[in-house]
Protein backbone atom coordinates (compact mmCIF):
# COMPACT_ATOMS: atom_id res chain seq x y z
CA UNK A 1 0.00 0.00 0.00
CA UNK A 2 1.29 3.43 -0.62
CA UNK A 3 2.74 4.71 3.29
CA UNK A 4 1.62 7.10 5.23
CA UNK A 5 3.15 8.86 7.58
CA UNK A 6 1.67 11.21 10.81
CA UNK A 7 0.75 10.61 13.92
CA UNK A 8 -0.57 7.18 14.75
CA UNK A 9 -2.68 6.42 17.81
CA UNK A 10 -0.94 3.74 19.73
CA UNK A 11 -0.03 2.27 22.53
CA UNK A 12 2.42 -0.31 24.11
CA UNK A 13 0.70 -2.58 26.25
CA UNK A 14 -3.36 -3.21 26.84
CA UNK A 15 -2.98 -1.25 30.26
CA UNK A 16 -1.53 1.91 29.21
CA UNK A 17 -3.81 4.79 27.84
CA UNK A 18 -2.69 5.38 23.66
CA UNK A 19 -1.20 8.31 22.37
CA UNK A 20 0.05 9.74 19.36
CA UNK A 21 3.54 8.83 17.94
CA UNK A 22 4.81 9.85 14.36
CA UNK A 23 5.16 6.92 12.49
CA UNK A 24 4.74 5.51 8.99
CA UNK A 25 1.88 2.71 7.84
CA UNK A 26 2.89 0.42 5.15
CA UNK A 27 2.91 -2.92 5.08
CA UNK A 28 3.79 -2.89 8.84
CA UNK A 29 4.08 0.09 11.28
CA UNK A 30 6.78 2.10 12.18
CA UNK A 31 7.94 5.04 14.38
CA UNK A 32 10.49 7.56 13.96
CA UNK A 33 12.15 10.57 15.83
CA UNK A 34 9.31 12.23 17.75
CA UNK A 35 8.55 15.33 15.87
CA UNK A 36 6.76 18.60 17.48
CA UNK A 37 3.19 17.90 17.69
CA UNK A 38 1.73 20.01 14.94
CA UNK A 39 -0.20 19.30 11.67
CA UNK A 40 -1.73 16.54 10.92
CA UNK A 41 -2.46 13.81 9.50
CA UNK A 42 -3.83 11.53 12.00
CA UNK A 43 -4.35 7.87 11.95
CA UNK A 44 -6.56 5.81 14.47
CA UNK A 45 -7.56 2.47 14.64
CA UNK A 46 -11.29 2.25 13.33
CA UNK A 47 -13.91 3.68 15.39
CA UNK A 48 -16.62 1.81 17.33
CA UNK A 49 -20.37 3.18 17.93
CA UNK A 50 -21.09 0.25 20.42
CA UNK A 51 -25.02 1.12 20.41
CA UNK A 52 -26.28 1.85 16.83
CA UNK A 53 -29.16 -0.05 15.56
CA UNK A 54 -29.26 -0.86 11.46
CA UNK A 55 -32.03 -2.61 11.65
CA UNK A 56 -34.45 0.48 13.20
CA UNK A 57 -35.79 3.26 10.88
CA UNK A 58 -38.18 6.47 11.94
CA UNK A 59 -40.92 4.32 12.43
CA UNK A 60 -39.95 1.24 13.20
CA UNK A 61 -38.27 -1.75 11.93
CA UNK A 62 -35.74 -0.83 8.79
CA UNK A 63 -35.94 -1.86 5.01
CA UNK A 64 -32.88 -3.98 3.83
CA UNK A 65 -32.42 -0.58 1.70
CA UNK A 66 -32.34 1.70 4.54
CA UNK A 67 -30.38 -0.85 7.08
CA UNK A 68 -27.43 -0.69 4.47
CA UNK A 69 -27.47 2.94 3.91
CA UNK A 70 -27.28 3.14 7.47
CA UNK A 71 -24.37 1.08 7.43
CA UNK A 72 -22.68 2.81 4.47
CA UNK A 73 -22.68 6.46 6.53
CA UNK A 74 -21.64 4.35 9.81
CA UNK A 75 -18.34 3.48 7.94
CA UNK A 76 -18.41 7.40 5.98
CA UNK A 77 -18.17 8.58 9.65
CA UNK A 78 -14.98 6.51 10.59
CA UNK A 79 -17.09 3.72 12.44
CA UNK A 80 -15.70 0.84 11.18
CA UNK A 81 -17.86 -1.79 13.86
CA UNK A 82 -20.86 -1.25 15.44
CA UNK A 83 -22.51 -3.61 18.09
CA UNK A 84 -26.05 -3.51 17.55
CA UNK A 85 -27.49 -4.00 20.46
CA UNK A 86 -31.68 -5.03 19.12
CA UNK A 87 -33.01 -5.34 16.23
CA UNK A 88 -36.38 -6.65 14.73
CA UNK A 89 -34.61 -6.69 11.08
CA UNK A 90 -33.44 -9.58 9.61
CA UNK A 91 -29.19 -8.77 8.98
CA UNK A 92 -28.44 -7.37 6.38
CA UNK A 93 -24.59 -8.15 4.61
CA UNK A 94 -22.70 -4.79 5.98
CA UNK A 95 -19.30 -5.82 5.07
CA UNK A 96 -16.79 -3.86 5.16
CA UNK A 97 -18.55 -2.81 8.11
CA UNK A 98 -18.39 -5.27 11.49
CA UNK A 99 -21.59 -5.67 12.79
CA UNK A 100 -21.83 -7.47 16.18
CA UNK A 101 -25.48 -8.46 16.33
CA UNK A 102 -27.76 -8.94 19.64
CA UNK A 103 -30.26 -10.44 18.17
CA UNK A 104 -34.11 -8.83 19.22
CA UNK A 105 -34.90 -6.56 22.42
CA UNK A 106 -36.11 -8.74 24.67
CA UNK A 107 -38.95 -7.20 26.72
CA UNK A 108 -42.70 -7.23 28.19
CA UNK A 109 -46.04 -6.47 26.24
CA UNK A 110 -46.44 -2.81 26.22
CA UNK A 111 -43.21 -2.03 27.90
CA UNK A 112 -41.11 -0.81 24.49
CA UNK A 113 -41.26 0.79 21.59
CA UNK A 114 -44.30 -0.96 19.57
CA UNK A 115 -43.47 -3.62 17.22
CA UNK A 116 -39.62 -3.99 18.00
CA UNK A 117 -38.92 -6.38 21.27
CA UNK A 118 -40.08 -9.98 21.61
CA UNK A 119 -42.72 -9.13 24.43
CA UNK A 120 -43.31 -12.16 27.33
CA UNK A 121 -46.36 -12.55 28.48
CA UNK A 122 -44.81 -14.68 31.32
CA UNK A 123 -41.61 -13.42 32.65
CA UNK A 124 -40.45 -16.32 34.17
CA UNK A 125 -40.02 -17.26 30.47
CA UNK A 126 -36.74 -14.38 30.45
CA UNK A 127 -33.80 -17.29 30.90
CA UNK A 128 -35.39 -19.64 27.84
CA UNK A 129 -36.29 -16.87 25.46
CA UNK A 130 -32.03 -15.40 25.84
CA UNK A 131 -30.86 -18.94 25.35
CA UNK A 132 -32.79 -18.64 22.28
CA UNK A 133 -31.71 -15.53 20.94
CA UNK A 134 -28.18 -16.24 21.73
CA UNK A 135 -28.10 -18.98 18.82
CA UNK A 136 -28.77 -16.62 16.36
CA UNK A 137 -26.68 -13.42 17.51
CA UNK A 138 -23.47 -12.50 17.88
CA UNK A 139 -22.82 -13.35 21.02
CA UNK A 140 -24.80 -10.56 22.83
CA UNK A 141 -28.61 -10.33 23.91
CA UNK A 142 -30.50 -7.19 24.67
CA UNK A 143 -32.66 -6.77 27.51
CA UNK A 144 -35.08 -3.64 28.02
CA UNK A 145 -34.37 -3.28 31.76
CA UNK A 146 -36.90 -0.48 32.25
CA UNK A 147 -39.70 1.16 30.96
CA UNK A 148 -42.77 3.66 31.50
CA UNK A 149 -45.41 1.07 32.87
CA UNK A 150 -48.63 3.11 31.34
CA UNK A 151 -50.98 0.63 33.10
CA UNK A 152 -50.18 3.21 36.14
CA UNK A 153 -52.34 6.07 35.03
CA UNK A 154 -51.03 9.59 36.17
CA UNK A 155 -49.17 7.53 38.32
CA UNK A 156 -46.97 6.05 35.73
CA UNK A 157 -43.04 6.45 35.81
CA UNK A 158 -40.05 4.65 34.64
CA UNK A 159 -40.38 0.80 36.48
CA UNK A 160 -37.77 -2.15 36.31
CA UNK A 161 -39.60 -5.08 34.05
CA UNK A 162 -38.15 -7.82 36.04
CA UNK A 163 -37.45 -9.10 39.22
CA UNK A 164 -33.77 -10.09 40.68
CA UNK A 165 -33.93 -13.66 40.61
CA UNK A 166 -34.87 -13.83 37.00
CA UNK A 167 -32.57 -11.25 35.55
CA UNK A 168 -29.62 -13.44 37.53
CA UNK A 169 -31.24 -16.50 35.51
CA UNK A 170 -31.02 -14.94 32.46
CA UNK A 171 -27.86 -13.38 32.73
CA UNK A 172 -26.19 -17.02 33.55
CA UNK A 173 -28.47 -18.33 30.66
CA UNK A 174 -26.74 -15.97 27.94
CA UNK A 175 -23.12 -16.65 29.85
CA UNK A 176 -23.65 -20.44 29.74
CA UNK A 177 -24.04 -19.90 26.29
CA UNK A 178 -20.77 -17.83 25.70
CA UNK A 179 -22.74 -14.43 25.21
CA UNK A 180 -22.67 -10.99 26.95
CA UNK A 181 -26.19 -9.32 27.87
CA UNK A 182 -26.77 -5.45 27.24
CA UNK A 183 -29.69 -4.02 29.20
CA UNK A 184 -31.50 -0.73 28.66
CA UNK A 185 -32.06 1.35 31.81
CA UNK A 186 -32.68 4.76 32.16
CA UNK A 187 -34.23 4.78 35.59
CA UNK A 188 -32.77 4.64 39.57
CA UNK A 189 -34.49 1.81 40.82
CA UNK A 190 -33.37 -0.44 37.53
CA UNK A 191 -29.53 -0.05 38.82
CA UNK A 192 -29.34 -2.39 41.84
CA UNK A 193 -30.99 -5.09 40.30
CA UNK A 194 -28.64 -5.13 36.90
CA UNK A 195 -25.28 -5.02 39.31
CA UNK A 196 -26.57 -8.11 41.09
CA UNK A 197 -27.40 -9.60 38.18
CA UNK A 198 -23.65 -9.30 37.06
CA UNK A 199 -25.09 -8.07 33.44
CA UNK A 200 -22.11 -7.16 30.97
CA UNK A 201 -23.34 -3.43 29.74
CA UNK A 202 -25.99 -0.84 31.16
CA UNK A 203 -27.21 0.87 27.99
CA UNK A 204 -27.53 4.66 28.77
CA UNK A 205 -27.26 3.99 32.69
CA UNK A 206 -28.35 8.31 33.10
CA UNK A 207 -29.84 7.00 37.08
CA UNK A 208 -26.68 5.32 38.15
CA UNK A 209 -25.72 6.70 41.37
CA UNK A 210 -21.83 7.17 42.43
CA UNK A 211 -22.26 4.24 44.42
CA UNK A 212 -23.59 2.06 41.37
CA UNK A 213 -20.91 3.38 39.30
CA UNK A 214 -18.02 1.80 42.01
CA UNK A 215 -20.14 -0.85 42.35
CA UNK A 216 -19.80 -1.59 38.17
CA UNK A 217 -16.42 -0.94 37.81
CA UNK A 218 -15.23 -3.57 40.79
CA UNK A 219 -17.79 -5.81 38.58
CA UNK A 220 -16.70 -4.93 34.81
CA UNK A 221 -19.75 -4.02 33.85
CA UNK A 222 -19.43 -1.30 31.53
CA UNK A 223 -22.14 1.49 30.75
CA UNK A 224 -22.53 3.10 27.33
CA UNK A 225 -24.00 6.68 28.36
CA UNK A 226 -25.69 7.87 25.21
CA UNK A 227 -25.33 11.50 26.07
CA UNK A 228 -27.34 12.29 22.76
CA UNK A 229 -30.05 10.34 24.07
CA UNK A 230 -29.91 11.85 27.67
CA UNK A 231 -29.79 15.67 25.62
CA UNK A 232 -33.87 14.01 24.64
CA UNK A 233 -34.98 13.75 28.15
CA UNK A 234 -36.08 17.23 28.16
CA UNK A 235 -38.64 16.68 25.21
CA UNK A 236 -39.82 13.28 26.17
CA UNK A 237 -40.37 14.70 29.71
CA UNK A 238 -42.74 17.41 27.60
CA UNK A 239 -44.14 15.24 25.22
CA UNK A 240 -45.56 13.60 28.45
CA UNK A 241 -46.39 15.85 31.16
CA UNK A 242 -49.91 15.99 30.63
CA UNK A 243 -50.52 12.66 30.88
CA UNK A 244 -47.81 11.11 32.71
CA UNK A 245 -46.70 14.12 35.39
CA UNK A 246 -44.00 11.62 37.43
CA UNK A 247 -42.71 10.13 34.48
CA UNK A 248 -42.07 13.58 33.52
CA UNK A 249 -40.67 14.85 36.70
CA UNK A 250 -38.14 12.01 36.83
CA UNK A 251 -37.18 12.28 33.17
CA UNK A 252 -36.26 16.14 33.97
CA UNK A 253 -34.44 14.88 37.42
CA UNK A 254 -32.13 12.69 35.25
CA UNK A 255 -31.67 15.26 32.88
CA UNK A 256 -30.63 18.32 35.38
CA UNK A 257 -28.11 15.59 37.05
CA UNK A 258 -26.08 14.61 33.80
CA UNK A 259 -23.12 16.36 34.87
CA UNK A 260 -22.72 15.10 38.63
CA UNK A 261 -23.72 11.84 37.21
CA UNK A 262 -20.80 11.47 33.97
CA UNK A 263 -18.59 12.77 36.34
CA UNK A 264 -19.48 9.93 38.99
CA UNK A 265 -19.17 7.63 36.26
CA UNK A 266 -15.74 8.59 35.38
CA UNK A 267 -13.79 9.44 38.83
CA UNK A 268 -15.29 5.76 39.77
CA UNK A 269 -13.12 4.22 36.90
CA UNK A 270 -16.07 2.61 35.04
CA UNK A 271 -15.41 1.89 31.56
CA UNK A 272 -17.48 4.20 28.95
CA UNK A 273 -18.67 2.71 25.75
CA UNK A 274 -19.03 5.08 22.93
CA UNK A 275 -22.35 4.76 21.66
CA UNK A 276 -25.22 6.99 19.68
CA UNK A 277 -28.32 4.41 19.90
CA UNK A 278 -28.72 5.93 16.16
CA UNK A 279 -31.61 4.22 14.36
CA UNK A 280 -35.04 5.83 15.65
CA UNK A 281 -34.80 8.89 18.21
CA UNK A 282 -31.15 9.70 16.54
CA UNK A 283 -29.54 9.69 13.14
CA UNK A 284 -26.37 7.38 11.75
CA UNK A 285 -23.18 8.44 11.06
CA UNK A 286 -22.91 11.19 14.10
CA UNK A 287 -20.19 9.27 16.58
CA UNK A 288 -18.45 12.39 16.22
CA UNK A 289 -21.37 14.88 17.93
CA UNK A 290 -21.53 12.15 20.72
CA UNK A 291 -17.62 12.23 21.28
CA UNK A 292 -17.70 15.88 21.19
CA UNK A 293 -20.06 15.71 24.21
CA UNK A 294 -18.09 13.73 26.25
CA UNK A 295 -14.98 16.52 25.73
CA UNK A 296 -18.08 18.73 26.50
CA UNK A 297 -18.60 17.21 29.49
CA UNK A 298 -15.08 17.34 30.68
CA UNK A 299 -12.80 14.43 29.47
CA UNK A 300 -9.64 15.29 26.86
CA UNK A 301 -9.65 15.29 23.35
CA UNK A 302 -7.12 11.94 24.17
CA UNK A 303 -9.00 9.83 26.51
CA UNK A 304 -12.11 10.00 24.13
CA UNK A 305 -10.14 8.97 20.69
CA UNK A 306 -9.03 6.44 23.26
CA UNK A 307 -12.40 5.18 24.45
CA UNK A 308 -13.99 5.14 21.06
CA UNK A 309 -10.73 3.09 19.22
CA UNK A 310 -8.42 0.68 21.08
CA UNK A 311 -10.70 0.20 24.50
CA UNK A 312 -14.07 -0.17 22.65
CA UNK A 313 -12.61 -2.40 20.35
CA UNK A 314 -10.65 -4.29 23.26
CA UNK A 315 -13.86 -4.61 24.87
CA UNK A 316 -15.97 -6.23 21.70
CA UNK A 317 -12.86 -8.64 21.11
CA UNK A 318 -12.10 -6.82 17.59
CA UNK A 319 -8.57 -5.92 16.17
CA UNK A 320 -6.43 -2.85 16.05
CA UNK A 321 -3.53 -1.97 14.90
CA UNK A 322 -0.86 -3.81 15.02
CA UNK A 323 2.90 -3.80 13.86
CA UNK A 324 2.57 -5.99 11.20
CA UNK A 325 0.02 -3.53 9.66
CA UNK A 326 -2.94 -2.44 10.60
CA UNK A 327 -6.65 -4.48 10.12
CA UNK A 328 -8.47 -1.06 9.06
CA UNK A 329 -7.83 2.65 10.14
CA UNK A 330 -8.86 6.17 9.97
CA UNK A 331 -7.12 9.03 8.40
CA UNK A 332 -8.14 12.39 10.41
CA UNK A 333 -6.75 16.22 9.08
CA UNK A 334 -7.35 17.27 12.21
CA UNK A 335 -9.13 16.68 15.88
CA UNK A 336 -9.26 12.41 15.46
CA UNK A 337 -12.61 11.10 16.40
CA UNK A 338 -13.93 14.20 16.71
CA UNK A 339 -14.47 15.99 13.42
CA UNK A 340 -15.60 13.55 9.91
CA UNK A 341 -12.09 11.51 8.33
CA UNK A 342 -10.36 12.19 5.15
CA UNK A 343 -10.70 8.60 4.37
CA UNK A 344 -11.55 5.12 5.76
CA UNK A 345 -9.21 2.16 4.69
CA UNK A 346 -10.46 -1.42 5.35
CA UNK A 347 -12.28 -4.25 4.38
CA UNK A 348 -11.79 -3.75 0.17
CA UNK A 349 -9.67 -0.85 0.40
CA UNK A 350 -7.35 -2.56 2.58
CA UNK A 351 -7.16 -5.18 0.12
CA UNK A 352 -6.61 -3.58 -2.78
CA UNK A 353 -3.35 -1.33 -0.80
CA UNK A 354 -2.39 -4.56 -0.03
CA UNK A 355 -2.31 -6.21 -3.92
CA UNK A 356 -0.76 -2.50 -4.99
ZN1 LIG B 1 -30.93 1.57 21.49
Amino acid sequence: MEPITGWVLWRDTPKSPASFRWGTLSSGLSFHEEKTPGAGPWITPGLVDVHAHLGIGETGPAGQEDALRAAQTNWNSGVTAIREPGSPTPPVDASPLTVIRAGRHIARPKRYLRGLAIELENPNDLPKVVAQQTQTSDGWVKLVGDWIDRSNGADSDLDPLWDTHILVDAVAAAHDNGARVAVHAFSRPAIDSLLEARVDTIEHGSGMTFDHAVEAARLGIAVTPTLGQVELFPSFAGDAKKKYPRYAHTMTELFDHRYQWFDDLRSAGVQLLPGTDAGGYQPHGEIQTELQRWVDYGMTETEVVDLATWRARDFLGLPSLHPEGPEEFVIFEERPALTKPVSVVGGADLLQCRRA
